[in-house]
């Protein structure tokens, strides 16, 4: 079959480390693929746009149902901690990394399809995706890099015509995933765990070719890598939470050495304000809650360190000491960069053990009357502009409390050195309008499953611009009604 149209201008460099990496198959074709949604903004950033034909070849390029010329599908290996507990072997059990392409720039990005069949890494999965998720990955990662989050981005869905069972029979999707790279640090864990320290030290330089090539010149490159991925972890949990955002699954094997977002399972944006709230049906202890998640990134980063090791120093004592000095530059990083963020939101300049008190009580306001982490920041960076905006009295019913709180704010605001003008713009580009909301992102996967791709459409569409205020779209703005309410999300995706 000829398929002019569709193929892609492959490059791939992970293929040509050792076979132990990976394990090389083609993906299971789908029996009747149907491009859903197709993200032009990004294959035109990517400068593969043209490589695209009609909607039925893309459809079967991108589902796996046809090999373009220079692909090289391989199912990456790994292991990880899930929930704190030790697997020894994962790896790609539903996904394969179609092949790399470079973008104009020259840098080098993952083509990978996500619910693509079965590979020797599945264990006792089926190897596929059913729709919801695949439509929750594409919502929630192209909204994070909209909110200016690091995060793997989402190029198509395709519908498979093959259902899957789950609790009840779904449709089939693949979720065309673009990744900086997708090692992990469970990519790292594997092959310390075997005791390969050829293959760890194969990985490493790879990585810091492809993603740190700065290390490269350092005294100490692998440790120089180590510290420029605890740098980019801190930023990004200091962006989640920024946002209100829970990953739900932060297990070793589902944090990217590239410090990009990745692996969008049962992760959700907050309503009302608790700082342990969870939504991952399976996270009974709170391991992932919202506050607990930078602790998570620090023990993630920890067995990093455990897995890097033999490459920080011949000398077991010495790598030790290397690794538990590097590992203190996560809580430096990370405070300094929530501080910020949340100075930001707050319209102020966070800099000392008082300021910090001042936005641990705003929190503890938020938690205690149960406030819409979302809507407090958007109507306080309304009310900042102009102080008779009432936006915030409507989400408080203790009137008392709210004013309280407002004279206390007002009174930092006037030590302040900045103008009104000066603090208001960051204020406006911390606090979105518009974030993914559970409700509204179950809302759309529902009516996909009956055939209606609209309410999906629409809510990618206003979280495209999630900072300015768009006519007609205030019930994207609202927390959910009691019946709409989500409480947890599942981990079967
Ligand atoms: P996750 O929690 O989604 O990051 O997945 C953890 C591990 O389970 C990874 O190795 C996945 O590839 C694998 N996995 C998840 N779902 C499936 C599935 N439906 N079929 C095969 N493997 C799966
Ligand atoms: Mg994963």
């Amino acid at each position: 079959m000829t398929e002019p149209f569709a193929s892609l201008p492959f490059d791939n460099s992970y293929g040509r480390l050792p076979g132990k990496f990976y394990a090389r198959l083609n993906p299971s074709p789908s029996s009747a693929p149907y491009l859903i949604e197709f993200n032009q903004a990004l294959a035109k950033d990517l400068g593969i746009l043209e490589h695209f034909g009609d909607p039925e070849a893309t459809a079967r390029l991108l589902s796996g149902s046809f090999f373009p010329k220079g692909a090289d599908p391989l199912a990456m290996v790994y292991a990880g901690h899930q929930f704190g507990g030790w697997v020894p072997q994962l790896g790609d059990g539903r996904a394969l990394l179609l092949g790399e392409i470079l973008d104009p720039q020259e840098v080098r990005y993952d083509i990978h399809l996500k619910g693509s069949g079965p590979t020797p890494f599945s264990r006792n999965g089926d190897g596929r995706a059913a729709l919801g998720p695949v439509l929750r990955e594409y919502l929630v990662s192209e909204a994070m890099h909209a909110l200016g989050v690091p995060t793997t981005r989402a190029l198509a869905i395709v519908t498979t015509g093959d259902d899957v069972r789950r609790e009840t029979a779904l449709e089939g999707a693949v979720l065309t995933r673009i990744a900086r790279s997708h090692i992990r640090v469970g990519t790292f864990q594997y092959f310390y765990a075997l005791g390969d320290h050829a293959a760890l030290r194969q990985l490493a330089d790879y990585a810091i070719d492809r993603l740190y090539p700065d290390c490269r010149s350092a005294d100490n490159p692998y440790l120089a890598m180590y510290e420029e991925v605890i740098r980019r972890q801190a930023h990004l949990v200091a962006k989640w939470l920024q946002f209100g955002f829970i990953h739900g699954v932060m297990n070793t094997d589902n944090m990217a050495l590239s410090g990009e977002t990745i692996d969008f399972g049962p992760c959700a944006f907050m309503d009302e304000f608790h700082p342990a709230k969870v939504f991952s049906s399976i996270d009974r202890q709170g391991r992932y809650s919202w506050g607990n998640q930078p602790h998570m990134a620090q023990w993630n980063l920890s067995q990093l360190a455990t897995a890097l090791l033999p490459l920080f120093h011949e000398d077991e004592n010495e790598a030790v000491s290397l690794a538990q000095d590097s590992l203190g530059l996560f809580s430096q990083v990370f405070n300094q960069s929530y501080l910020e963020k949340f100075g930001q939101k707050l319209g102020l300049v966070l800099s000392d053990e008082e300021d910090e008190a001042f936005l641990g009580s705003t929190l503890e306001l938020l938690t205690k009357h149960k406030v819409d982490f979302t809507r407090f920041f958007h109507h306080l960076t309304q009310y900042a502009q102009d102080d008779t905006h009432k936006g915030l009295e409507a989400l408080f019913a203790n009137k008392r409390a709210l004013a309280n709180w407002q004279g206390d704010w007002q009174a930092r605001v006037a030590r302040q050195v900045s103008s009104p003008l000066e603090r208001h713009k960051p204020m406006r580009r911390a606090n979105p309008v518009y974030c993914p909301r559970n409700h509204q992102i179950e809302a759309a996967i529902q009516a996909a499953y009956r055939g209606n791709f609209e309410p999906f459409r629409r809510l990618h569409a206003v979280l495209q611009s999630p900072f300015t205020p768009q006519a007609g779209c205030e019930d994207y703005e609202f927390p959910p009604s009691e019946d709409e309410r989500v409480y947890a999300t599942f981990c079967g995706t």
